[in-house]
């Protein structure tokens, strides 16, 4: 290969992508104080550069530069004003460094720009909130070279370099012959600081304790490469817990829920679990990733293993190390997959035996837990059957019996059983009171059975799937299978329908009303309403309903069926029991309303342009 300077091409100029220049923009005219940030977002590229070359190191073969031990190297130079940080990792090709440093990847810099273009807060927080990686360099420098040389060995070595503003450039850089990355920082001057020995080490002992690399500034080691989870729970602090979750799962905010635990039998387990602030998919973001590493003896071997925790964990951060597993493991072959399963199943139901003694210790803060992350517990008992009972344990809903707000447990639920009561009832809607204005909580209430309000869209999913709890079957208030214990008949009053009565009614509104209705008949739920729809069908449940609808738009749908039952002492069917006799067309009318109605509270009526007509009709008459 030539290394002859002349027939080096001139550098190329690029420009930015816009939401880089955006970025760049807000960074290098913030306010914001803490800029020695940039010092935490470079050593930390350096660290996962050198992690993933350990990677392909078990892999490839040919490497270049094989044997240059894995350091990270940062010197100042106070007369230059320049800091430079260089490591032995992967490095860059050319192509590769006009993707990954002039376009944005990276998800903290996108979730940056995100908060900014929704939040209107001030542009500094922000970037202390999210981090914006790489970026984060043009906040003290007013010029960044990279230098860096792939650990592939034919790739030749480039130099990017840029002021900040829209473009940068590309050159090739044959004088850097080691594999690697070389960031030169020439500092502004009020951030000439930053060219000084003591300001350095104090920012990397501060931000970089975990870096599992040695880090030498101007030649002398800086920290000590330590595991914290092989440490003991005494020992470590608050602030070292979360810095270490800081830098491990490259978060910003304050974990909600740590746990550290070991095993010893049946497997060698150390591990450190967090949960973050914030439900990760709350706001229609991405799905999450796992992000619970894998370690063997403090070696990284995934930072993002698939198959070791369940998927409904994927909002954990933290590590596992696994003194059994073997160095080399590969994910392939199906003995290591059974092992890691085997880890991940020990790890799993310390977790959730964890999060039932936290459940019990701190009720609230685990409820505001569940309010933020129950989504993926209620996943979890729908779909997992081997954590199913530990998971449905876990579950919390409002109730009939508790204040809005306020929830209780299916354990808890149990314990209030009514005499007789074999049943765990629970009713659908979009919220408490949607639900509590319905007719089908009268039944209930009048009988002194507790109904737990499920809510969330995911919930009627979760019921039918977890079934029963305690021996208990799980039971849809509304559904034709609730069958309620017999309730304390309310006093006869003057002018109630007889048996005989309420039966012919009926008949007559099965005739009246057709197709529409499979059964009509007097009902054993209702007390302040006239009457209620119950889907014929068992499983189209209004959610299910509109999940169907959505899914075959341009079908057309199915006609709802019902079964109308009705409330014979309520005046409006007494009234219309008489109508009836006396004049047909305004009963058949009445009727058609009372059906729609029971329709509207059950979240089943479809169409109303039939319905409008109809009312008009009613009230000229009236
Ligand atoms: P992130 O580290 O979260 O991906 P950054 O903005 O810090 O985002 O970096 C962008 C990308 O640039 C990285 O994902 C990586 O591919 C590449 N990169 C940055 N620094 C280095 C380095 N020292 N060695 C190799 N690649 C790097
Ligand atoms: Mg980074």
């Amino acid at each position: 290969m030539s290394t002859d300077t002349a027939t080096t091409p001139a550098p190329q100029s690029f420009e930015f992508q816009a939401e880089i220049k955006q970025l760049l923009d807000i960074v290098i005219h913030s306010l914001y104080t803490e800029k020695e940030i940039f010092v935490r977002e470079l050593v930390s590229n350096a660290s996962d550069a050198s992690e993933k070359l350990r990677h392909l190191q078990l892999t490839e073969k040919a490497i270049h530069d094989a044997d240059r031990p894995l350091e990270i190297t940062v010197t100042t130079d106070e007369k230059a004003k320049t800091l430079v940080i260089e490591d032995a990792g992967l490095g860059m090709t050319g192509e590769e460094l006009v993707k990954y440093l002039g376009t944005i990847a990276h998800s903290g810099s996108k979730a940056f720009l995100k908060a900014l273009t929704e939040g209107g807060q001030k542009n500094s927080n922000l970037i202390g909130q999210f981090g914006v990686g790489f970026y984060a360099a043009f906040m003290a420098a007013k010029q960044v070279e990279v230098f860096s040389k792939s650990w592939q060995i034919d790739a030749p070595a480039h130099v990017w370099t840029s002021e900040g503003a829209g473009t940068y450039t590309l050159a090739p850089a044959p004088e850097f012959t080691t594999r690697g990355t070389r960031i030169v920082l020439h500092l502004k001057d009020e951030a000439e600081d930053f060219a000084k020995k003591w300001r350095i080490e104090e920012i990397l002992k501060k931000y970089s304790a975990f870096v599992s690399f040695p880090i030498k500034l101007d030649g002398e080691v800086v920290n000590t490469v330590q595991a914290l989870w092989l440490r003991s729970k005494n020992e470590i602090t608050d602030e070292e817990y979360t810095a270490f979750y800081k830098f491990q799962s490259h978060a910003y905010d304050e974990p909600r829920l740590r746990y550290h635990f070991t095993a010893d039998a049946p497997l060698q387990i150390a591990s450190i679990l967090f949960v973050p602030k914030d439900n990760p998919e709350k706001f229609g973001m991405q799905r999450a990733e796992p992000a619970v590493s894998l370690y063997c003896r403090k070696v990284l071997i995934d930072a993002k293993p698939k198959d070791l925790l369940p998927e409904w964990l994927r909002f954990l951060k933290g590590v596992v190390d696994s003194e059994d597993l073997p160095l080399h493991i590969s994910r392939e072959t199906m003995q290591d997959k059974a092992l890691l399963e085997k880890i991940g199943k020990t790890v799993t139901s310390r977790f959730l035996k964890f999060l039932a003694d936290e459940a019990k210790a701190r009720a609230e803060s685990y409820d505001e837990f569940f309010s933020e992350f129950g989504v993926f517990l209620k996943e979890g008992a729908a779909l997992d059957w081997t954590h199913k009972d530990a998971l449905v344990k876990l579950l919390r809903y409002e109730s009939t019996f508790t204040e809005a707000g306020k929830t209780t447990s299916l354990s808890d639920y149990v314990s209030r059983l009514k005499e007789g009561q074999t049943e765990i009832y629970y009713l659908s809607g979009p919220n408490r009171a949607a639900i509590e204005s319905g007719p089908y909580l009268e039944g209930l209430k009048a009988r002194g059975l507790e109904v737990l309000f499920c809510v969330e869209a995911v919930d009627e999913y979760v019921m039918n799937n977890v079934r029963e709890f305690d021996g208990k079957k799980l039971v849809a208030a509304d559904s034709p299978d609730a069958k309620l214990p017999e309730a304390p008949k309310p006093p006869s009053a003057e002018g109630d329908l007889s048996e005989d009565q309420v039966k012919a009614l009926a008949e007559w509104l099965k005739t009246t009303l057709g197709d529409r209705v499979t059964e009509v008949k007097a009902s054993e739920r209702l007390v302040d309403s006239p009457a209620l729809a119950i889907s014929a069908d068992r499983m189209m449940t209004p959610q299910m309903r509109r999940m169907m609808k959505a899914m075959k738009k341009d079908e057309p749908e199915a006609p709802v069926k019902v079964s109308l039952e009705l409330n014979p002492r309520h005046a409006v069917i007494k009234r219309l029991a008489t109508l009836r006799e006396g004049n047909a067309e305004r009963a058949t009318l009445v009727a058609e309303q009372i059906l729609d109605n029971a329709l509207i509270a059950a979240g089943l009526f479809e169409d109303p342009s039939k319905m409008v007509a109809r009312l008009y009709k009613l009230l000229e008459q009236a």
